[in-house]
């Protein structure tokens, strides 16, 4: 076991059975690879924390933005639950300033995805892009998580064209007509809500008869004269040639099929899906997907690698406990830098940070 970290191996018993495959790796030359201490994966707000914290414990950190910078709540209108705006803020602008402070104190911010990894042994390895090899000493995965879909041939091929997970990214495109909103949780709660704005009716199609959503979003929903709950009722398909014309959906307590040709939009607001796939075989995950960390602290089962935010909990999924975690990831990072030292990659030395190992510098210099 390395100093203050858990045993290399599974967090809590459960190991993935996905085994790495490296072969993404193959001719890619490492030889002038940055290396760098920290090397931040996600830009919600447990990447920005980490950012931020790491940046000013003086690690250099550099944060790979990938593909949806500001993650999940540059999605979002309002945000109403974040302590410290009492006027709430929108979820964009919130994600901006998130930017803004880490940066202020030199994070490294950097378009680009990290795709594959090969933590095999220390530096870790990362390419960015399937293509730009980077080292790094540690590694924080604060890559989040994204919608999910029904899965339906339809609704996939009309992505975009009348259906979307996204109520705040297309809401307005739909004032004057109807529109339905598929989940039980806060966020069909939620959009379904904001829906009202531009719609003139939206239906909540729940599969049960009971929502998942918290009291005081089912009252708001309940209280508005636009919204029409129907229960029990899954969609089956989506109509349309180029745009939604309706759904066929069905009750699964009586097995009656319906269409509902009044529907112009579908708006899937049924859960998320992490974005872990490149760390799938490295690092143990949950049957979801979500990675497994050692309690009470954001270790991973690899020494270095520390995860935060959403991609690590299922639970409660809040922009205030992501940055929470991307704090605590942060200080574990730094703590267990502190504690296992900087390595070189071999046999090769790449061009370094200017945060040399000052223990190295001094043999050196010697
Ligand atoms: P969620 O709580 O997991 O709810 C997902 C809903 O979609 C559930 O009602 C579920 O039905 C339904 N569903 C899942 N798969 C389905 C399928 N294949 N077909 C039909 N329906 C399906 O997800 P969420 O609403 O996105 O909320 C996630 C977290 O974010 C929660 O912790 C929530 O409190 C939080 N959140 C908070 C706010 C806020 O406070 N402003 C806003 C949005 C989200 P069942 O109920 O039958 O399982």
């Amino acid at each position: 076991m390395e100093n203050g970290t858990p045993e290399n191996g599974s967090v809590n018993g459960t190991q993935t059975d996905i085994l790495p495959d490296l072969s993404a790796f193959d001719g890619v030359d490492f030889s002038n690879a940055d290396l760098h201490d920290v090397v931040i994966v996600g830009t919600g707000p447990a990447g920005w924390t980490a950012a931020l914290y790491t940046a000013r414990a003086d690690l250099e950190p550099v944060v790979y933005m990938g593909p949806e910078p500001g993650g999940q709540l540059t999605t979002t209108t309002d945000v109403e639950n974040y302590p410290g705006f009492p006027d709430g803020i929108l979820g964009p602008e919130m994600m901006d300033r998130f930017h803004e402070q880490a940066e202020r104190f030199g994070a490294d911010a950097r378009y680009g995805t990290v795709t594959h990894v090969d933590f095999r042994e220390r530096p870790h390895r990362l390419l960015i892009d399937e293509e730009t090899p980077v080292y790094a000493q540690t590694v924080i995965v604060s890559t989040g998580a994204s919608a999910r879909y029904l899965g339906l041939d339809n609704e996939q091929r009309l992505i975009g064209k009348g259906v979307t997970a996204c109520a705040t990214c297309d809401g307005a495109f739909y004032r004057g007509e109807t529109v339905a909103v598929v989940g039980g949780g806060d966020s069909a709660m939620e959009e379904s809500t904001f829906l009202t704005k531009f719609a003139d009716k939206v239906y909540v199609l729940h599969r049960r008869d009971e929502l998942r959503a918290s009291k005081i979003m089912q009252e708001r929903a309940f209280q508005n004269d636009k919204i029409e709950f129907v229960w029990n009722t899954e969609v089956i398909d989506v109509l349309g040639e180029d745009a939604v014309t309706g759904l066929e959906v069905i009750n699964n307590e009586t097995g009656e099929t319906r269409i509902m040709d009044d529907v112009s939009g579908l708006f899937l607001a049924i859960g998320h899906t992490p974005n872990t796939e490149p760390f799938e075989g490295w690092l143990d995950m949950d049957d979801s997907g979500y990675i497994l960390t050692k309690p009470d602290s954001t270790y991973t089962n690899v020494p270095g690698v520390f995860a935060s935010g959403d991609a690590q909990d299922d639970e409660y999924r809040q922009a205030v406990t992501a940055a929470g975690t991307g704090c605590m990831a942060a200080i574990d990072a730094e703590r267990w830098l502190q504690e296992n030292g900087r390595v070189s990659p071999e046999p090769a030395r790449p061009k370094t940070s200017t945060h040399d190992d000052p223990v190295e510098a001094a043999a050196a210099r010697s």
